[in-house]
């Protein structure tokens, strides 16, 4: 199984390093021709408005969007607003693959940046992990059809739909691989589409 790891800009390191201690090919994509070649994708953490304006200006923003409706992607931080259906105050186009609604940036200055205990549950497999959280976005709403995996307190920081899988902090700065585990079978779930 090939899982690419989107390095335009942002964490793409530490994911690769990660897929790699799982056994993994995690080849970095920065072309169309590169993506066409993965299974599954992460999309790293990192500046928003900054990937949004470089994934267009390569033109791979049309076929990350075509990838995500067929295989698997997991979005983390940046790489859920990239992701999600609508983000609140946010002029930019999102890739509209997953039914969220999203608030950047939304635990304020002071604390924008914190480490706490995540509750998982996926999917009949409960858990927890330590949540790495930079100025971290919040999920608003959740649609029908979207399956939370996560929770920090009461408010839900990692979910999933058919093809895409979302959190709202970053898993590839902790020692806990049950994220990219999940991931992981969740990609080969469309291996042969
Ligand atoms: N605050 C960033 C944004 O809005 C996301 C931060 C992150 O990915 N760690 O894009």
């Amino acid at each position: 199984m090939r899982i690419g790891v989107l390095a335009i800009q942002g964490d793409y390191g530490k994911h690769r390093q990660m897929l790699e201690s799982l056994g993994q090919e995690a080849p970095l994509v920065r072309t169309e021709r590169e993506l066409k070649e993965c299974d599954g994708l992460i999309v790293p953490g990192g500046e928003s408005t900054t990937l949004t304006i470089l994934l267009q200006k390569h033109g791979l923003w049309d076929p990350l969007h075509a990838f995500g409706r067929r295989k698997a992607i997991f979005g983390t931080c940046a790489g859920l607003i990239l992701l999600s259906r609508e983000v609140r105050d946010h002029k930019l186009a999102s890739l509209n693959l997953i039914d969220l609604e999203v608030e950047r940036n939304a635990y304020g200055r002071q604390i924008d940046s914190f480490i706490d205990r995540v509750r998982l549950d996926l999917r009949g497999t409960p858990g927890s992990m330590e949540g790495v959280f930079i100025r971290a976005p919040r999920i608003i709403a959740c649609g029908m059809e979207v399956t939370p995996l996560g929770w920090h307190h009461e408010e839900v920081v990692a979910a999933e739909n058919e093809h895409i899988m979302v959190s709202t902090f970053h898993p590839e700065l902790t020692e806990s691989t049950l994220l990219h585990r999940h991931f992981l079978t969740k990609v080969s779930r469309f291996l042969h589409d």
